[in-house]
């Protein structure tokens, strides 16, 4: 198919200094857990970008030297010529598809302790270091320090250029990075020429640019990523008069600006707290100051969203870290005329907990992400079928989904069972929760492209049991039926059911999700820590009972501060008034109350209760697949070869950890059984 001529605008070649990127489209720097510590997987994960149409793929932010060390985080790292060979693997791949390398340099100041190479954080000025509340401390420059980081950025822009970037990066970002450190008001205390004034603060951030340009701009576009509302005020508010005045006072020096907000959680702003685009307020000021193309993010991925940035002259650049994660083909994608084919980002920032747990990125979207090195998954190409076996999936959830899909894909018969009406399973229920709408688009991509494979047929209103499934008789079976709340209080924090149970109103998510009426007030136990206990708060409070949120742990939704949610839910939930008690058990039920139990000093108190919904754990819905099993020799005359679960009926997890479990599933049929770890690895070389 041809591309639609309304697109053509994100096609057009744009110079960024000595260099041409092909189109608009720009891969902006983003962390994947994967850097340093797992080369080959980075570099192969880069590489499928390239080939899916992005025509420039940056790194992460890589730390220059050691007193700039980022550990534990996994991140990139220049630190001398050994390092070049990463890199250059790395733009081996990106160059063979014809888009531009990027490396994003940095030198992180006080951000990091440098836990690894011990050496003492260099700052502006003497300060705790900020990250991870490390007892330790960052030491002031002096003027001879300076120098030296002027020397270090020098050096690795040159290596950097012996890697084969084309395209250099200066890091600024208050709180991320030294540069960026120097700009502030609040941080900036010095009293010598790199302090003080507005001239005086930009000075190393000026000479830093302009020695990356000397260095290495003869060869490499020379970017400054810029964070537009940073300066703060007196009054602790974003001082955007300063703010523009830098970009006034640099306007040209730069080959390109790449801008973005203050604090990672409204830059990778989650789709449940902010839409599409919702940087352009605070960035639109920056083209009009300067010649120089700009980059910007927004979770981009409706292509007439991307057209009218670029038309209304807020951006030249479509940048994105999320959606060329969900989809690395999202360019080449438009380019054939293929918008329907999109794997369009959920915002849930599943992504970003990568940066926390340092492991290589996963995607709900797109389980083939951080796979493509070490199990050889391309996004868009699959081996054909193995064998002429039909499959029978039960449940159409999000697992039962993907698998379909991707067998369908790799033109196996397919037979979707679903019990319901509607298909999605939890994707449908949690869809329909307060802010997570975005998240119905799991099911939308995998049933909009299931519905174009005539080798796909989905039933609805058909759940199966033990005797559907012998009767049909199709030589695969994978169950994928889900999971269900516990309704016992057990989960991490009890072993036992809460003593009382029986006399209290007990209800579940599901009864949530069905739109039971319910009695207020509502104490809602989360021992699950995850989004699920933090938007039913929410959408009870919203039907206006009262509602309060116990937890076990220290904040409410903890496990949510990895996907940058945990303190928008936190905000939320006091403005419209959820009482929330953290560190807190439940120590038993009665009608119309609970006590609860603080979890070290084991005082307790009793709360009005007249609807206890559980959030702790889910079970398996597995009692079919169970059945089935148990007898090998009804399989067998029935012609059934294997009986797998998957997904959330082996053990319930993220929506990401079934769409992986499913694509994982279709992969692997037919596979022969192995004792082989199931995937490369990457193995330290012994000095
Ligand atoms: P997962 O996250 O593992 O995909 P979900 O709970 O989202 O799991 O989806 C499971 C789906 O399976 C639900 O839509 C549910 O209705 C369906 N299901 C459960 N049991 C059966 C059954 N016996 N026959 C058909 N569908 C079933
Ligand atoms: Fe988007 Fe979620 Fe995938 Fe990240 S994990 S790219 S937020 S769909």
């Amino acid at each position: 198919m041809a591309r639609d001529p309304r697109y053509d605008v994100l096609f057009e070649p744009v110079r960024i200094g000595p260099v041409t990127a092909k189109n608009r489209f720009f891969q902006v720097p983003h962390c994947n857990g994967m850097g340093m510590s797992f080369p080959s997987t980075m570099a192969a994960m880069r590489r499928v970008k390239a080939e899916g149409g992005w025509a420039v793929v940056c790194t992460e932010e890589t730390d220059i030297h050691p007193t700039g060390d980022m550990s534990p985080l996994v991140e990139g790292r220049l630190w001398d010529d050994r390092d070049i060979p990463v890199f250059a693997r790395m733009n081996e791949g990106v160059h063979l598809h014809g888009a531009l390398a990027g490396i994003e340099l940095s030198h992180t100041g006080p951000r990091d302790a440098c836990l690894y190479s011990r050496e003492v954080p260099l700052a502006v000025g003497h300060t705790p270091v900020y990250a991870g509340n490390y007892p330790v401390q960052a030491r002031a420059m002096d003027q001879s320090d300076i120098r030296a980081y002027r020397r270090w950025h020098r050096d690795a822009a040159l290596r950097a250029r012996r890697a084969g970037f084309d395209i250099v990066y200066i890091y600024c970002h208050g709180g991320s990075s030294l540069v960026g450190d120097f700009l502030s008001r609040k941080r900036n205390r010095r009293g010598d020429e790199y302090g003080g004034n507005l001239e005086n603060r930009v000075r190393l951030l000026r000479e830093t640019v302009a020695d990356t340009k000397e260095a290495v701009g003869d060869a490499c576009g020379i970017v400054l990523r810029y964070v537009v509302d940073e300066q703060i005020g007196p009054d602790g508010e974003p001082d955007m008069a300063e703010s523009r005045a830098i970009v006034e006072m640099l306007a040209e020096l730069p080959d390109a600006w790449d801008v973005n907000i203050r604090e990672w959680r409204r830059d990778s702003m989650p789709s449940r707290f902010g839409p599409e685009g919702s940087q352009e307020d605070y960035i639109s000021f920056v083209k009009k100051l300067t010649t120089r193309p700009v980059i910007g993010v927004g979770r981009f991925t409706s292509p007439d969203t991307m057209v009218s940035q670029i038309r209304r002259g807020i951006i030249d650049f479509i940048g994105a870290a999320r959606p060329s994660i969900a989809d690395p083909f999202l360019p080449r994608k438009i380019e054939e005329g293929r918008i329907d084919d999109i794997r369009e980002c959920i915002g849930c920032n599943m992504c970003v907990t990568a940066d926390f747990t340092m492991v290589p990125m996963r995607c709900t979207q797109n389980p083939t992400m951080g796979e493509e090195w070490r199990k050889d998954w391309h996004p868009e190409i699959i081996p054909e079928r193995a064998s002429n076996d039909g499959v029978l999936i039960v449940g159409a959830g999000p697992a039962g989904l993907e698998c379909a899909r991707a067998l369908g894909q790799r033109s196996y018969d397919v037979t979707l069972a679903e019990a319901r009406s509607v298909l999605g399973g939890r994707v449908h229920d949690e869809s329909r929760l307060p802010g997570l709408s975005a998240w119905g688009r799991v099911r939308d991509y995998r049933v909009q492209q299931i519905g174009r494979m005539p080798n796909v047929q989905v039933y609805l209103d058909s759940k199966l049991g033990v005797d559907e499934i012998l009767e049909y008789g199709f030589p695969k079976v994978v169950f994928a039926t889900g999971g269900t709340w516990r309704r016992d209080g057990i989960g991490r924090w009890l072993s036992e059911p809460v003593p009382g149970l029986a006399e209290a109103n007990v209800v579940g998510p599901e009864d949530v999700f069905s739109g039971k009426s319910l009695e207020g007030p509502v104490v809602i136990y989360d021992d699950d820590y995850y989004y699920m206990g933090g938007v039913l708060a929410e959408k009870l409070r919203r039907s206006g009972l009262d509602v309060t949120l116990v937890t076990p742990a220290s904040d409410v939704s903890s496990w949510s501060q990895a996907t940058l949610e945990q303190s928008w839910v936190e905000e939320r939930l006091y403005e419209i008034g959820v009482s929330i008690v953290e560190k807190h058990s439940l120590a038993a039920a009665s009608k119309g109350t609970v006590e609860i139990r603080h979890t070290v000093s084991d005082r307790r108190r009793t709360l009005p209760c007249a609807s206890l919904l559980l959030v702790t754990m889910r079970l398996p819905n597995d009692d079919v697949y169970q059945t089935l099993v148990s007898d090998p020799d009804r399989l067998q005359a029935a012609g059934i070869k294997s009986v797998l679960r998957i997904g959330d009926c082996l053990a319930p997890s993220t929506i990401a950890a079934a769409t992986y479990a499913g694509h994982r599933c279709a992969r692997d049929m037919d596979a022969p059984p192995s004792d082989e770890v199931p995937f490369k690895r990457e193995l330290i070389a012994l000095a």
